[in-house]
């Protein structure tokens, strides 16, 4: 893969040239987003399901995987509590 997103979504990168094809993207993903293509390089190939969890990368023995953006949890209080509504809002 070389786009980093499609459409609305941000997807991790696979260098083919360093993929050795060993499968355990495919077997670790949580949500089944990897698949192989015709010639054993796994590809997302349901971006909508892909949590850009990070897993693929972590575990990639060869270093193939990259996910570029950073993951950031948003920390706004919640919309409605014991205190009444929040005023604060993740973008
Ligand atoms: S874990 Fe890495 S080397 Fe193995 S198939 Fe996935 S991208 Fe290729
Ligand atoms: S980032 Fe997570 S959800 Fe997305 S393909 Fe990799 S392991 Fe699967």
């Amino acid at each position: 893969m070389d786009a980093t997103t499609t459409g609305d979504w941000a997807l991790p990168t696979i260098d083919a040239d360093r993929c050795s094809r060993c499968g355990a993207c495919y077997v670790h993903c949580p949500t089944r987003a990897v698949a192989f293509d015709d010639d054993g390089m796994p590809v997302i190939v349901r971006p909508a399901d892909c949590a850009y969890c990070g897993i693929c990368e972590d575990l990639c023995p060869e270093g193939a995987v990259s996910l570029v953006y950073e993951v950031v949890p948003c920390h706004a209080p919640h919309r409605s509590g014991p205190t009444g509504p929040a005023s604060g809002t993740c973008r």
